[in-house]
Parts: structure tokens; C-alpha cells; sequence
């Protein structure tokens, strides 16, 4: 057999810790510090590095505040902030 080397560009990863599971997400931890999002609903799979992870889960977070604001009465905070976003 002369098949070639199993060269794996990716570190090595080590096991997973699973941070988070339940029927629409999966968040695992590779050892490597990749943080893995499994997004079930959508079959979508990310890796992402934990700091990014971190970016982006602010930035979600931020924009579930903008719908939850948006989704309550806007009139009446228009009326009592002049539709400026604190
Ligand atoms: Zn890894």
C-alpha cells in the first residue's frame, strides 16, 4: 500500500466538551478552543474560534434585545425617548 500520508491541515483536536444541548441547538468546546455550533433545525454547522464565539454571541444577544424593543409597544417609547436606541 502506498497511499499518502494523512496529512490533516487542522490541529489536533482533542475531545468535546458538550457546553450546551436541547432540541434546536449544540455547542460543543473542541480542546483545541474551537468552539462547534450546531444549529439542528437548520442542519447548519459552525466552528468557530472562542473569542469570535464570544463576538458573536454578543452580537445575538444585542440583536434579540433590538426584536424584543421593537416587538413591545414602539409608539410609546418613540413618545417617552424620541425613538433613540440607549
Ligand atoms: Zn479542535
Amino acid at each position: 500500500m502506498s497511499s499518502a500520508p494523512n496529512t490533516k491541515k487542522e490541529k489536533n483536536c482533542g475531545p468535546h466538551t458538550e457546553l450546551i444541548a436541547n432540541e434546536h441547538t449544540r455547542v460543543t468546546r473542541c480542546a483545541c478552543g474551537t468552539v462547534h455550533v450546531h444549529v439542528l433545525s437548520k442542519g447548519l454547522s459552525l466552528q468557530i474560534q472562542d473569542e469570535e464565539f464570544r463576538f458573536l454571541v454578543n452580537s445575538f444577544s444585542a440583536a434579540q434585545r433590538v426584536i424584543d424593543y421593537t416587538e413591545s409597544d414602539v409608539s410609546e417609547i418613540r413618545e417617552s425617548n424620541d425613538g433613540v436606541l440607549n
